[in-house]
């Protein structure tokens, strides 16, 4: 029986496993990744001397502070992933099976940390099933991980925070970055824009990004969308439109740009599987698809035992993610009943004081960088948006227009959700135009995130499994 086992090792994760280890519990942690690090703090995968662009031969370690998870003081199961969570007496079972295939194990925990972190949130658009468009994050671990490039003229679009660092970084290491296009506008929210000021060095890392793109005579399109690829095989051409306040194209607006690859992104949606799997409450906001887990003050779930952190909490960026790592380690510590009570409280108390002002600025970003409707006009009723499956906007619409007022409702008509990636990639776009189709409201048509199977695992690990079993089967043999 393990004491304590985390799922996760971005900063969350790494922050909770640490600050657990140093009150004396015995930590395990489970990371689908082969090296710590989370998205921001990703390693190379790279030997030295192994290829790559120039910028990959830069050494990528983790900040010294999480150097005491990688000297053995905790237990690293790595390159696995977490794909079935369930609550037993003695605490917690999580089913782990190696990313590279094999024999999976069962880890038994009387409690555990959930740091799952975040997916990307992509919004469908004509032609962004076309080889060569990615997300920015993807772009971003391809290029952090293996030192590979996602092509030679790159346009970097969508929304949010983090398009500037992904093209400085791609412009850095070689590509010819033709464009970033932000759909948000200071110029139409100027007062909300001006509140960023509050936060000097947030200011000064924007600014530093935005020169470096300067340098690299990146133009930064502001109040402007990517509304379709074209290309023989993959893409070539990507057709950019000026938006009005709503995000509708404006007409006659359009320009094209001469590509190899793109990259979008629109923030990122919390990845609540194993809460769901736990039986842990949610909420989910109205403004933002995507539920985030729910927890008091000290990180603890609403199931004892369970303790949440970083992104699954509420998309707030690595700082936030580190110091909700913290005050989840040590409430786990506490519930183990390991804490040295006074320093631990006044650990607490002052890890909560700088989550408030980190937290600040988190929804200031969100306030920001808030999705308009008028994206949901950039796709046609051709274009796919559950790419697994092959089901397109106009199939999902028609679902919804013929009386599916919930998102599993048009699941089962149109098998959208039901593929490879499992709705990770098409759900919140499907969540947005149901709801926006039946007058319901984001927390009222249901999502796609519930899966008892988080990760997609060989059958016969499945049958393993007594509480995936059909009750109904024959017996065996
Ligand atoms: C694709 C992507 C790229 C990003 N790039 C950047 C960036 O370049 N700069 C930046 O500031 N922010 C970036 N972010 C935002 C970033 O997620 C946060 O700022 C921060 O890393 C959040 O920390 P976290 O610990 O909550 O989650 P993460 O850092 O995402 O860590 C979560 C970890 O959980 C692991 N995991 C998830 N599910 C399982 C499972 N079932 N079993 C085992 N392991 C599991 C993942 O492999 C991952 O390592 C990115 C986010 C995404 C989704």
């Amino acid at each position: 029986m393990n004491e304590l086992v985390v799922v996760g090792g971005g900063p969350a994760g790494m922050a909770a496993a640490d600050a657990a280890v140093r009150l004396g519990v015995r930590v395990t942690l489970v990371d689908s990744a082969p090296r710590l690090g989370g998205q921001i703090y990703r390693q190379s995968l790279l030997s030295p001397g192994e290829g790559g662009s120039p910028a990959s031969s830069r050494k990528r370690s983790l900040p010294a502070r999480f150097r005491s998870i990688e000297s053995g003081q905790v237990e690293l199961i790595l390159g696995a992933s977490v794909w079935s969570a369930s609550r037993v007496p003695s605490g917690f079972t999580l089913r782990v099976n190696p990313m590279s295939g094999g024999e999976g194990k069962t880890l038994n925990a009387k409690a555990i940390v959930l740091a799952t972190g975040a997916s990307e949130l992509a919004l469908p658009f004509p032609g962004w099933e076309l080889p060569g468009v990615s997300t920015a994050g993807a772009a971003q671990a391809l290029l952090k991980s293996q030192g590979v490039l996602v092509g030679h003229r790159v346009l970097v679009a969508g929304s949010g925070p983090l398009l500037l660092p992904v093209a400085a970084s791609l412009a850095h290491s070689g590509a010819k970055v033709v464009g970033v296009v932000e759909a948000c506008s200071p110029y139409r929210d100027p007062l909300k824009f001006a509140r960023i000021s509050a936060y000097p060095s947030k200011v000064l890392e924007a600014l530093g990004y935005l020169r470096h793109l300067a340098i690299h005579r990146v133009p930064v399109l502001m109040g402007s969308a990517l509304v379709r690829c074209d290309g023989e095989g993959r893409v070539q051409h990507a057709s950019v439109a000026r938006l009005d306040k709503d995000w509708h194209p404006i007409a006659g607006s359009e320009r094209t740009f001469e590509v190899d690859a793109v990259c979008t992104s629109f923030g990122f949606v919390p990845r609540l599987e194993l809460c769901r799997q736990l039986g842990l409450d949610d909420s989910c906001d109205d403004i933002h698809p995507g539920a985030t887990a729910l927890h008091d003050t000290s990180m603890a779930a609403s199931v004892p035992g369970v303790f949440v952190a970083g992104e699954l909490t509420g998309i707030a960026g690595a700082v936030v993610a580190e110091l909700e790592g913290r005050l989840a380690g040590n409430a786990a510590a506490s519930y183990l009943g390991r804490s040295k009570a006074a320093r631990t409280a006044g650990d607490q108390a002052t890890t909560i004081g700088k989550l408030r002002r980190a937290m600040s600025f988190a929804d200031l970003l969100g306030q920001i960088y808030t999705l308009q409707p008028g994206w949901m006009t950039w796709p046609n009723n051709d274009t796919l948006v559950c790419r697994c499956e092959d089901v397109s906007w106009g199939t999902v619409r028609r679902a919804a227009e013929s009386g599916a007022m919930k998102v599993q409702a048009v699941r089962g008509l149109t098998r959208c959700g039901m593929g490879y990636c499992q709705g990770r990639t098409c759900g919140p776009a499907v969540v947005s135009l149901v709801a926006a189709l039946t007058g319901a409201r984001l927390s009222q048509v249901g999502d796609l995130d519930s899966r008892p199977v988080m990760m997609p695992v060989a059958l016969g690990e499945v049958a393993k499994v007594d509480e995936l079993r059909d009750p109904e089967a024959p017996p065996e043999g």
